[in-house]
């Protein structure tokens, strides 16, 4: 019975003690639902609309950083670069940011140094993640998870490394109680491997429960608008409607963020580190962020 008004009930059934019943159930659901909102009780929400039912009373107060703590989590020493602009800013506006770099950086060759993979390029690596880091502003937390994750080593080298990542990050959202976290979404920037995984290592954690201080989750995307071909677009473009969270940052900002990505001196050219920043965010200096956003209501259906 669907959608009919108490009329329709009523010629729906000619047996008077049917509508008795009918009125004694209605008494009854309305007795319920008084003393359901008198006790406070409401159904059990997410943590996007927990986020989400208290932004507009909060929009202008929770615009203020001071205070407010992010976890920007990524794969590799240097993957902070994406979005280092933004880092500097909310550092600059009093937030607390912890930046979690998940792997050792140990396969990080290229064509430009002689660099070979493992253990040295892995202590390498650590001192420039330290020094990007300081020109940030950003707490560090560089964890020692091999590049890839151990996937050359088969499932099971792989699955044992990534369920220990998922459990560290977990205690790490649950220790640094931050209001913002900040990931990859599915593409991972350049569909590698490791950044798809991370992205889906704090989604699966920020999904797991619903955490008490209601965090945020975005995403860091690339509007499809901004690629010239269809192949960039399939393989990495977010449709800028779904980008509806679009930072700006000042000079120094983007300053910090070259000077930052400067350090990573195994990993770029550091002659061409600014052409490629300034390339990278355009000359509205603009990072498009996703906010994930949760269900709204229950449903019986998925149409
Ligand atoms: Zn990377």
């Amino acid at each position: 019975m669907e959608n009919l008004r108490p009329i329709q009930i009523i010629k729906a059934y000619n047996n008077r003690d049917k509508i008795n019943s009918i009125l004694k159930g209605l008494c009854l659901g309305l007795f319920y639902c008084l003393v359901s909102i008198s006790c406070g009780e409401s159904p059990a929400s997410t943590n996007a609309e927990k986020q989400d039912s208290s932004a507009t009373a909060a929009e202008s107060a929770s615009s203020d950083p001071s205070g407010k703590v992010i976890m920007a989590i990524f794969a590799h020493p240097d993957d902070e670069s994406t979005v280092a602009p933004i880092l500097s800013r909310y550092v600059r506006e009093g937030a607390k940011v912890h930046l979690v770099i998940c792997t050792d950086g140990r396969l990080g060759v290229n064509d430009f140094t002689d660099h070979e993979a493992g253990e040295g390029l892995v202590a390498m690596r650590k001192e420039e993640m330290k020094c990007a880091a300081e020109k940030l502003g950003v707490e560090l937390i560089h964890l020692d998870y091999h590049d890839q994750l151990r996937a050359a080593e088969g499932y099971d080298g792989h699955i044992p490394h990534v369920r220990a990542l998922i459990k560290e990050v977990h205690q790490l959202v649950t220790d640094l109680k931050p209001d913002v976290i900040i990931t990859w979404g599915p593409d991972g920037g350049s569909n590698h491997l490791d950044h798809r995984l991370i992205g889906a290592t704090a989604t699966s954690v920020y999904l797991s429960k619903i955490w008490d201080k209601n965090p945020s989750l975005y995403y860091v995307g690339r509007p499809s608008q901004s690629m010239d071909d269809e192949e960039s677009i399939i393989l990495r473009g977010v449709d800028e409607s779904y980008l509806t969270t679009q930072i700006t940052f000042t000079d120094d900002d983007l300053e910090a963020a070259i000077a930052s990505l400067s350090c990573h001196v195994s990993q770029v050219q550091v002659d061409r580190v600014r052409e490629r920043m300034e390339g990278r965010y355009g000359k509205d200096k603009l990072i498009y962020l996703r906010k994930f956003v949760g269900p709204q209501s229950s449903s019986d259906s998925v149409f």
